[in-house]
């Protein structure tokens, strides 16, 4: 599949990017949007799956897991993905907040982000604590804006 660009705006809270901070996410294990020709329906009903078909008389099913998903939010999805771009939620619709304030957590462990490029590497947990993007906050630490990137080498920690 080629690299769809990302939507731009959050297709759960429908906030943009820099009014929330942190990483767009595709996936979280609990919470998940994408493409694909599979149908998935129920399963765990703390992260049950839905499925509509893209287009009536495709092959290609909008898949999404969690509870967050309402029919508008699913019909956001199917139209993002008829545009051509990649729906994503945001790190607060996602739950990779900071348990202290609420705010983004530098590092969304645990989660497929999506980068400007549409490239959607994974990032892997962990064992530390990168802290929060909220400069009022006593977990606050700083890494580039907006938070640690997985694809610059020299910003992954060694512990
Ligand atoms: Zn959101
Ligand atoms: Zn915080």
């Amino acid at each position: 599949m080629i690299n769809r660009l990302p939507a731009d705006r959050c297709v759960l809270c429908q906030k943009t990017l820099d009014e929330i901070g942190g990483r767009r996410l595709t996936a979280t294990g609990a919470n998940l949007v994408k493409l694909s020709s599979q149908y998935l329906g129920g399963g765990d009903k703390r992260f049950p799956y839905q499925s509509v078909k893209l287009t009536d008389d495709g092959d290609n099913y909008v898949v999404v897991q969690g509870t967050a998903w309402t029919a508008e939010a699913i019909d956001r999805a199917k139209e993002t993905f008829l545009k051509g771009l990649r729906p994503w939620f945001c790190q607060v619709c996602g739950h990779r907040q900071c348990s202290k304030c609420g705010f983004p957590l530098n590092y969304p462990v645990a989660a497929d982000v999506l980068y400007d490029d549409g490239e959607n590497p994974h990032c892997m947990i962990i064992p530390a604590d990168l802290g929060c993007i909220n400069p009022r906050c006593e977990k606050y630490k700083i890494f580039i804006r907006n938070g640690f990137d997985p694809r610059i080498k020299s910003d992954i920690p060694t512990t």
